[in-house]
């Protein structure tokens, strides 16, 4: 993101954004309430148009001249912070919906799965923790494991880029463990951009992290440098 600005009746709510995310890295966005970031992700999905600056997508593609289905194409998705599931369905009906809402993937919405599918809905359900769950309706799961279905849901749909938001609200702190290292596993095979509030899980995590304010970058590093930061913590403790 290059010098993004977007106002919302004269208020800026990103300010000359620029921002680099590395092909493969995991990344975490944190800033106080109002900070900019639901706008920014607004602006990298096509949701909101950016009145100025510019978003490339593996180094050529800009998305400020996209739509939203087509980011969405191009594998950028994004999970928002209520899980969105399919309550009545079953986990595995849960994921073959979502693969069949794969781009790349054609097949009828009434097709029969074929072993190509199921051993990708397999390998899906390793990586969210599923596996003994898939014949259980997703109604039943626990919020955690929602959250960890709508990221499998996401996955069925080959992103490149994921864009997660807050995924540890309302979790255990064993799920909040859990999904840290599930996310850091997802990033060995894609980009990953987490927005989230809780400091314990930014630390398993493990990544680097930008802090956002007032619509710009403040800070950006290690958790424990921007810990030490003067500008952060006057930002978040007001002093
Ligand atoms: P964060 O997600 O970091 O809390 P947001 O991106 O949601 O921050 O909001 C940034 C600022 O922009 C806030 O002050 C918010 O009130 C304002 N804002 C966001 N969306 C809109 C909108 N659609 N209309 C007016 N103001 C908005």
């Amino acid at each position: 993101m290059d010098g993004v600005s977007v106002s919302f009746d004269g208020f800026k709510a990103l300010n000359n954004l620029s921002l680099y995310v590395v092909a493969g890295e995991l990344r975490a966005i944190i800033g106080p309430n109002g900070a900019g970031k639901t706008t920014m992700m607004d602006v990298i999905t096509g949701k909101t148009r950016p009145d100025s600056g510019q978003l490339f997508f593996n180094g050529s593609v800009d998305l400020t001249k996209l739509d939203e289905a087509a980011i969405a194409n191009l594998g950028i998705g994004r999970k928002f912070q209520k899980p969105t599931v399919f309550e009545s369905q079953s986990v595995l009906d849960n994921l073959d919906l979502a693969l069949k809402g794969n781009r790349r993937v054609f097949a009828g919405l009434f097709a029969r799965l074929g072993k190509a599918q199921l051993e990708r809905i397999d390998e899906v359900l390793e990586r969210i923790a599923l596996t003994d769950f898939r014949g259980q309706r997703a109604g039943n799961l626990s919020h955690g494991q929602k959250q960890w279905l709508e990221i499998g849901m996401l996955l069925m749909q080959d992103p490149e880029l994921l864009l997660v938001d807050e995924p540890a609200a309302g979790m255990t702190d064993a799920e909040t463990e859990k999904t840290a290292v599930m996310l850091q596993e997802i990033a060995r095979s894609h980009s990953v951009v987490v927005v989230e509030h809780d400091m314990e899980f930014i630390r398993a995590l493990d990544c680097h992290v930008t802090v956002l304010h007032e619509g710009s970058v403040l800070a950006e590093g290690s958790l424990d440098s921007l810990q030490n930061n003067r500008d952060v913590i006057e930002v978040y403790l007001g002093r």
